[in-house]
C-alpha cells in the first residue's frame, strides 16, 4: 500500500491552511494523516456533471484536495492571467507549498509516490477548477517530464533536482519540438557534442511551454549523426539542463498565440551552450526510448486536462441554457439547445473511461509485464485523441449555446474554446495518432 501511505503525507493541517491563503513559500509535507482527515477538510462535493463512480479512494482524494486549492483562483483570475500574459506563479506555489508537485514522484526524494492515475486526476481537476490548459500547462511538466528524469536519473542527479521540482524551487520545461522537424521528432536536428566534461547544444527548439519562468529543461537532442545510426530512434539522448537565461548561448523568444496566454511559450536558440557532462539523463543514444516513458505519461495528463475544460464548458453550458429565457421558455427547452449538450457529455464520459483506463495501465505495466508497452502506448494515444476531441466538440456547443454571450471573456467558454485546440495538435496531433494506430493495431500500410 506504497501509494495511500503517501498520500496520507499530504498533511489535513495544509489542506485545511490552504482553503484560506495562498503561501509563496513552498514547505514540506511530512506529518501522517489518515485519508478520513483529508476528507473531513475537503469541500462538500457539490453536484457535477461528471460521473465519480468507479474512481479509487486516493482519485477522489486527490480532486477534493485539489478542488480546494483551485478554489483560490476563480474563473476571474483565469480572465484576468490570460489576458495580461501574466504566470498563474500563485497556482504554482500553493500546489508546491502541498506537495502536489511530487504526486507522481519517489517517495524517497520527498515524492508522494502515486501514480500517473492519480496525476491525470490532478490535471484534470485543474483544468476543470476554470483554470483550464493554462493552469495545468503552468505544472503538468512537472509531473510528466520528470517521470523518466525519476527512472533513468541517477542517484545524484536526482537528489539534485527532484526535492526542488517538488518543493516548487525548479520549474520544469519539455524541449522537444523543432521548427524544421515538427512531428518527425526522430529527425530533430538540435545536437549535443560530447567535449571532455561537457556537452555542446547547438539547434533551434520551439513551442517550449513555460522556458521563461523554468529554471531546468528536460531535452532530446541529438549525440550522434543521423547519418551515422542504424536506425532514427538512435542516437538521440536525454539530458536535464540548466536554463541559464544570462548565457548569450542561449535566447528565449516568446510566442503570440490564440490561448493559454497565462503560460509562455517560446522558441529557444542554443548556439554552443555548453553544459556539464552530468546532465545526460541515463546512457547516451537510448534518449527516445527513455522520453518516451515521459510522453505516454503526457498523453494522459493532457487527456484529464482536455476532459477538464469539457466538462467545465458543459457544466456551464447547461446552466446557462437553464436560466436564459428566449421566446418564453429557457433555450434549454429546445431539443435542438439540450440534444448537442447531451451527446457532449457522452462523448466525455466515454473518453473518461479511455483515460483512466490508459491511466491505469501505464501505472500497472511498471510491475506487471503481462502489460506490453505497445498496449500502452495505443491506450495512451487513443485516450489522448478521444478526450481532446471529446473535449472541442462540448467547447464549442458551450460557445454556441450561449449565443452572443459565448463570445464575450467574462462567460469563460471562449477562453475555454481556444485552449481546447491544444490536445488536438500537442504533444502529438490527432492526425499522427491515427496513422499510429492504423498502422500498429490495423495493421494498415505506413502511410508516412
Ligand atoms: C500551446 C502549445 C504548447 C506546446 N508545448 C510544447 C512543449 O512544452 N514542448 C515541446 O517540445 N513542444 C510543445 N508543443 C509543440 C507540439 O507538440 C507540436 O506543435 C505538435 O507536436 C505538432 O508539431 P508541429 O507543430 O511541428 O506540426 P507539423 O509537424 O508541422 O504538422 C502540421 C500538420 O500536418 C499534419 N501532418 C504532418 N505529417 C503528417 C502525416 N504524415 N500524416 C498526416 N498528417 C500529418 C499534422 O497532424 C499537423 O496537423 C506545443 C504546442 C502548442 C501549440
Amino acid at each position: 500500500m506504497a501509494s495511500k501511505r503517501s498520500i496520507f503525507r499530504l498533511s489535513s493541517q495544509l489542506l485545511a491552511e490552504s482553503q484560506t491563503a495562498i503561501r509563496p513559500q513552498p514547505r514540506q509535507c511530512s506529518r501522517a494523516v489518515n485519508i478520513n482527515a483529508i476528507r473531513h477538510f475537503s469541500a462538500t462535493r457539490q453536484r457535477r456533471l461528471m460521473d465519480l463512480s468507479g474512481f479509487t479512494e486516493e482519485q477522489l482524494t486527490v480532486r477534493d484536495a485539489i478542488q480546494k486549492i483551485c478554489a483560490q483562483f476563480p474563473n476571474e483570475y483565469w480572465q484576468q492571467h490570460d489576458q495580461s500574459e501574466t504566470d498563474p506563479k500563485e497556482l504554482h506555489a500553493a500546489l508546491a507549498a502541498d506537495g502536489w508537485l511530487g504526486i507522481a514522484l519517489p517517495e524517497e526524494f520527498g515524492g508522494a509516490g502515486l501514480g500517473i492515475s492519480e496525476a491525470t486526476m490532478m490535471l484534470q481537476t485543474i483544468s476543470q477548477s476554470g483554470a483550464g490548459m493554462a493552469g495545468a500547462q503552468s505544472i503538468h511538466a512537472n509531473v510528466y517530464a520528470t517521470q523518466p528524469l525519476a527512472k533513468f536519473g541517477n542517484k545524484e542527479q536526482l537528489e539534485s533536482t527532484i526535492p526542488d521540482i517538488i518543493s516548487g524551487k525548479t520549474r520544469v520545461c519539455f524541449g522537444v519540438t523543432e521548427p524544421n522537424t515538427g512531428l518527425d521528432t526522430l529527425r530533430l536536428k538540435t545536437s549535443a557534442t560530447r567535449q571532455g566534461d561537457k556537452y555542446v547544444i547547438t539547434g533551434q527548439k520551439i513551442w517550449i511551454t513555460c522556458a521563461q519562468v523554468a529554471s531546468k529543461m528536460i531535452l532530446l537532442a541529438r549525440t550522434t549523426p543521423l547519418e551515422e545510426v542504424t536506425k532514427p530512434s538512435e542516437g538521440l539522448s536525454m539530458f536535464c539542463i540548466d536554463i541559464d537565461k544570462s548565457n548569450p548561448a542561449l535566447e528565449l523568444k516568446k510566442i503570440k498565440k490564440m490561448g493559454g496566454r497565462a503560460v509562455d511559450a517560446n522558441e529557444v536558440f542554443f548556439d554552443h551552450y555548453e553544459v556539464p557532462a552530468n546532465t545526460l539523463i541515463g546512457t547516451e543514444g537510448q534518449g527516445f526510448k527513455i522520453i518516451l516513458h515521459g510522453m505516454n505519461a503526457e498523453r494522459c495528463l493532457l487527456a484529464g486536462e482536455a476532459l477538464g475544460l469539457g466538462y467545465a464548458a458543459i457544466e456551464k453550458a447547461a446552466k446557462y441554457a437553464k436560466e436564459r429565457v428566449v421566446f418564453g421558455r429557457p433555450i434549454g427547452k429546445n431539443q435542438a439547445i439540450a440534444h448537442p449538450l447531451a451527446d457532449a457529455y457522452m462523448n466525455l464520459e466515454a473518453a473518461k473511461l479511455s483515460a483512466y483506463n490508459a491511466a491505469r495501465l501505464y501505472d500497472r505495466s511498471t510491475k506487471d509485464k503481462s502489460i506490453s508497452q505497445h498496449a500502452v502506448g495505443v491506450a495512451c494515444n487513443s485516450a489522448k485523441y478521444l478526450a481532446a476531441e471529446a473535449a472541442f466538440r462540448a467547447c464549442e456547443r458551450a460557445v454556441m449555446t450561449h449565443g452572443g454571450m459565448g463570445y464575450a471573456a467574462e462567460y469563460d467558454v471562449e477562453r475555454y474554446l481556444r485552449e481546447c485546440l491544444v490536445p488536438r495538435i500537442a504533444p502529438v496531433s490527432r492526425e499522427m495518432i491515427l496513422n499510429f494506430v492504423s498502422e500498429k493495431v490495423l495493421d494498415l500500410p505506413r502511410s508516412y
